[in-house]
Parts: structure tokens; sequence; C-alpha cells
């Protein structure tokens, strides 16, 4: 008989939390800006439909996935928002006409392309229009526009719902300058397509970073992704937002190893006095890194610290839990407010993004 409690590893998801932050971003915007909600990736990790279900009835304007089958997805759990799907792919045309969801454009081919699988299904094709102003990811360069412009002008039956361009380092002073450099050339590139359309289509330059640290540009709209997990670039900011994922395990057997003995694969954890090693029930596969092993990270029992010991394995991990009161079956905190996303980031020399879109699909996700 499966039993509900797959296993004893579970994020849980603050709802309100995830209000809370969306409420702080739109207090910096004005009340008629926009707000495109970025929940690709199962939504950073934290479960796409529960959180667009939260969004959509917080008046989120528009929702962004980044293929079409995350797309399908919400609307089979009844999304209504517009959707922009990021990385669309014309293979998935007939689909994203029956769920109405809008493709980002970032080519002239790929613009063409879509306008075909659409004229072939009669149906009238809206599109997100990506301009490359330094990002050199996806987009139109300056370059492009003449031929741009020209398919458009003679293609007027192609709706052109929004303009947007990305920013590269929103998030760091450094390239202050940078930025303000890549606002202007969208600012610019982004009235030359506008001016051809006999509509204003919504503009769109800023994430989260961006909000808090560019809010004069907010232009139509912005697109917030990472700030609605409380994670905030800008860190005076960081007080006003709340952490909504808390990753949790428990203890699952307690031992004894004495001075000289060595604990995990590799041999790699050694006892330099006796000790009392706790064994957790996580590991990479569940995506706590294996770059936390040997001391990299701690978690928190009933608020004391305790390190990792030895290499994280696929499914558990040992901590050192000699210096505090630890019990088997106890709560483990790997991640919330102590020790933080952002802190789990930096001992692991990645980006609080890849410790939230690793939580693997394994880990149930309870929400409240
Ligand atoms: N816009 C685009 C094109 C993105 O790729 C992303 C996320 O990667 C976002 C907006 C959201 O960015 P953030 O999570 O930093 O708010």
């Amino acid at each position: 008989v499966l039993t509900e409690k797959v296993h004893h590893t579970v994020l849980e998801i603050n709802l309100d939390a995830i209000r809370h932050n969306l409420n702080f971003y739109r207090s910096l915007l004005k009340p008629r800006t926009k707000i495109m909600a970025v929940i690709k990736a199962f939504a950073y990790g934290s479960g796409s439909s529960e959180v667009a279900r939260l969004l959509e009835y917080n008046k989120v304007d528009y929702l962004a996935v980044a293929y079409a089958d995350e797309g399908i997805a919400l609307r089979k759990d009844g999304i209504k928002s517009p959707i922009m799907v990021m990385n669309p792919n014309v293979d998935d045309a007939f689909n994203m006409i029956r769920y109405k969801l809008e493709p980002e454009i970032y080519s002239l081919s790929l613009l063409r392309e879509f306008h075909e699988a659409y004229n072939a299904f009669q149906k009238e094709l809206e599109v997100h229009l990506i301009l490359n102003t330094g990002m050199n990811r996806l987009g139109f360069n300056q370059t492009d526009l003449e031929s741009l412009k020209e398919y458009l002008r003679y293609n007027p039956g192609i709706r052109v719902n929004s303009i947007f361009s990305h920013l590269a380092a929103s998030d760091e002073d450094e390239h202050n300058h940078f930025t303000l450099t890549q606002i202007e050339s969208f600012k610019q590139m982004a009235s030359e397509l506008s001016a051809l359309l006999n509509y204003k289509p919504l503009w769109h330059i800023l994430n989260s970073g961006g909000i808090t640290r560019f809010p004069e540009h907010q232009l139509d709209m912005v697109r917030l992704g990472i700030g609605l997990h409380g994670v905030e670039v800008n860190h005076k900011y960081q007080n006003h937002l709340q952490r909504p994922a808390v990753l949790k395990t428990i203890i699952s057997q307690i031992r004894k190893v004495k001075a000289g003995e060595t604990i995990g694969y590799g041999r790699q954890g050694k006892a330099e006095k006796d000790m009392v090693v706790a064994v957790i029930a996580i590991g990479y596969a569940d995506g706590y890194l294996r770059a936390f092993s040997q001391g990299k990270a701690f978690v928190c029992i009933k608020g004391q610290p305790a390190p990792t010991i030895g290499n994280v394995c696929m499914d558990m991990t040992m901590i050192d839990v000699t210096a505090i009161e630890a019990k088997e079956g106890d709560e483990v905190i790997v991640f919330g407010n102590e020790p933080t996303v952002s802190q789990l980031a930096e001992w692991a020399h990645t980006i609080p993004y890849e410790i939230l879109t690793n939580v693997s699909s394994r880990v149930k996700r309870v929400f409240y």
C-alpha cells in the first residue's frame, strides 16, 4: 500500500509569503505598470500551478514559462492568465493555439515559421518580440530591425503584444553604466518598431533586480521572478521580503563514531575525536548539492547548526551533531530562514536560482 508520505524530505511553500513579496515589488511600481511573473522551471522549484493560481488571484497581468508544455500544464490546471512561452518550438504551434500560449520571437526565421504555422490553422499570431541589447542570448540585434520591420509591415495581421529585452547584470553596481546603455538601446529600438504599428505594444526590460535598482525604467511592464521567492539582490530591501520556501528533512539514524574512524564514501569524512553523527534523509538526488560535502554547509536542528561531514550521498547526508542535542526523527532545516537559500548558494559558489530550481521532483511540495 502506497502511503501519502513517500519520504521524509519536503519543500514547504508559504503562499502567503509569495503574496507578500509580490506586494512588496508592486509597491515600487506605478499603479498602471503591469507585472509579468516568470514561473518557468516549476516556478523556480516552488510548484507552477499553485504559484500561478495565487498570482492570478492577486491580479498579476501575465505569466511567463520557458516551454509550451509548462504552459499547457498551467492551462490544464485552470490558469486563465495570458502566458508567454520563452523558448517556443514551432512543432508546438497547434497546442500553443489550442491552449492560447503566446510565443517569444527572437529571429525572423522563427517569426516566419510561426506565422506560416498559424496561417495554416487560420489563426492570428500574437507575439512578444525580444531585442538583444547586450545580453547576447536570444533576440533581434539592431542590424536585424530593417528586415523585421519589413516583415511586420507586409504582415499587419501579426499582433505584437509586447517588445522587450533582458538585462545582463541588473544586480551589479559595477555594471550600472552598461545596464543603462542596454535600457537606452532598448528604448530606441522599441520606438523604431512601435512606430510602424497602429497600437502600442507593452515595453518591458526589468527583472527583479532591475525593479529595485532601476524603478524609473519600469516602462509598461516588469518581469518578476526570483523576488517572489524572497531573494533580493539589492540587500537594502532583503528585510522587506519573506522566504516562502523551507526545505526540511529528518534524522534517520544517529551513531557514535570513534576517533580515527572515517565517514561515508571515499572515506573522506574523518573523525578527529569521538563524535556523534546523524544521517539525514536528503542527498544530491534531492538537489542537495555534493558541493555541500565536508563541512561546506550546515543544516539546523532546533535552531542549532550542524555541519555536513563526509561526502553528500545520493539520498543521504551525514552531519556532525556532537556539539548539539539531536535525536532520531528530529526535524532538520536544510534551507529557510537559517540557513538561507542565498547562504547555500554562496557555499556552493553558485546563485540562489540554481539552489531553488535544483530541488528535485521527488521532494514533495506542501503548500500552506
Ligand atoms: N526575464 C527573462 C527573459 C528571464 O530569463 C528571467 C529569468 O531568468 C526573468 C525575466 C526573471 O528574472 P529574475 O528571476 O531575476 O527576476
